[in-house]
């Protein structure tokens, strides 16, 4: 199963812009619009989520 994935801020709350008609995506979470989106299955969702997580453990350790 394909789970579509803002770029942006990583967020699965995705919907078609504009019903699709536009052929664009939308992100609810960041307000993302575009044709570029990440597709990725349940594992790899894992490892953004992951990663996006040590990302923002590391940047607390630089403040
Ligand atoms: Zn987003």
């Amino acid at each position: 199963m394909r789970i579509l994935v803002c770029p942006v801020c990583k967020s699965t709350e995705i919907e078609l812009d504009a019903g699709g008609y536009t052929g664009k995506y939308h992100c609810k979470k960041c307000g993302y619009v575009g044709s570029y989106i990440l597709e990725v299955d349940e594992g790899e969702l894992k490892e953004l989520i992951e990663a996006e997580k040590m990302d923002k453990s590391r940047d607390e350790r630089n403040l």
